[in-house]
């Protein structure tokens, strides 16, 4: 039987990636599986790996504002959100370069692109010498990973490295924003809308609207435990006692802040799982930020699978 090797030599990875690899790779939000994004054999090996449907693009990940630009076209305000948030959790959807293959985007004009705040992802693709794609390093629609270890629970034998980064501290994948037009966030993250506004002086549009990115689905970040949703620590109390109680049901999030909830909160669902857990109760957070990150993920969690 194969297996992956685990390390946190970043030259390994280079080498690996260099050599068409595909590799987990650490950031501030969870563990991407990365590829050379000018290699498209190793990306279509990412959709393989990952069992990902073609259309659903992968998100560029770049060292710095200035190599974003050598893969998308960014504009003044692309810039000014870069300036304020990158390094950081926020996803620029900008006009694509010919640079980016159309495997990468699933077809389209448009890029998604992201400095990571990870020294270990910052150095690999400063030493690499060009962008990598790196969707999350899990099977499509499951939990994503948020140490090294979730990655190999996933993808053992799959993949030819992982670098070991350590555990994720926000837990919770970016924002999205779409700056092709009107902005609007496609994806809840650590950053608000409103500290989009802000650093732009321009109004977002809401993002209840039809104009959704390719590749967000109902149902995604599903544990095998079933999830229900509760309102408060209270009501997801009375709902475990109600269905089958025991070590059978697991409830999440009572009496955390929103911080903490997003950065346990994948490790929960696949300790959960691990346990055998048969149905997890989930509190729903309120606030934006972290905690509207957290309603997503869990609401798509709690969805109907296909
Ligand atoms: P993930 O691979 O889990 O980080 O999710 C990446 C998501 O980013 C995709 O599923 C899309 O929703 C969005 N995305 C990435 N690239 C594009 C693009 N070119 N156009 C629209 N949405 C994109
Ligand atoms: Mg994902």
């Amino acid at each position: 039987m194969s297996s992956t090797q685990v390390t946190a030599d970043i030259g390994s990875a280079v080498a690996a990636l260099r050599a068409g690899g595909v590799v987990g790779m650490p950031t501030e939000t969870v563990y991407g599986l990365a590829a050379c994004v000018s290699d498209e054999d190793a990306v279509r090996r990412v959709f393989t790996v990952k069992d990902r449907p073609p259309d659903h693009p992968l998100i560029v990940h770049v060292s710095s504002a200035e190599q974003a630009s050598e893969y998308g076209h960014m504009d003044a305000r692309s810039m000014a959100l870069a300036a304020r948030f990158w390094p950081g959790p926020l996803t620029l959807l900008v006009r694509r370069r010919h640079t980016v293959p159309l495997a990468v985007t699933g077809g389209r004009e448009t890029v998604a692109v992201r400095v990571p705040a990870h020294p270990m992802a910052l150095e690999l693709i400063d030493r690499l010498g060009e962008a990598v794609v790196a969707p999350s390093a899990n099977r499509f629609g499951r939990v994503s990973p948020t140490c090294a270890s979730h990655v190999i629970d996933d993808l053992d034998g799959l993949i030819d490295l992982v670098l070991d980064g350590g555990i994720c501290p926000i837990g919770v994948e970016s924002t999205i924003v779409d700056c092709t037009g009107v902005m609007q966030v496609l994806r809840p993250g650590a950053v608000t809308a409103a500290q989009i506004e802000d650093a732009t002086s321009e109004d977002t549009a809401s993002s209840s609207g039809p104009a959704r990115a390719p590749g967000m689905l109902a149902s995604h970040y599903a544990p095998r435990a079933r999830v229900h949703l509760a309102g408060s620590a209270r009501e997801a109390a009375a709902l475990a006692a109600s269905l089958a109680g025991g070590p059978a049901v697991r409830v999440i999030g009572a009496g955390v802040d929103a911080g903490t909830y997003a950065a346990n909160l994948y490790l929960e669902m696949r300790r959960a799982d691990a346990e055998g857990a048969t149905d997890i109760v989930a509190v729903m957070p309120e606030g934006d930020g972290l905690a509207a990150a957290v309603r997503d993920r869990l609401t798509k969690s709690a969805a109907e699978r296909s």
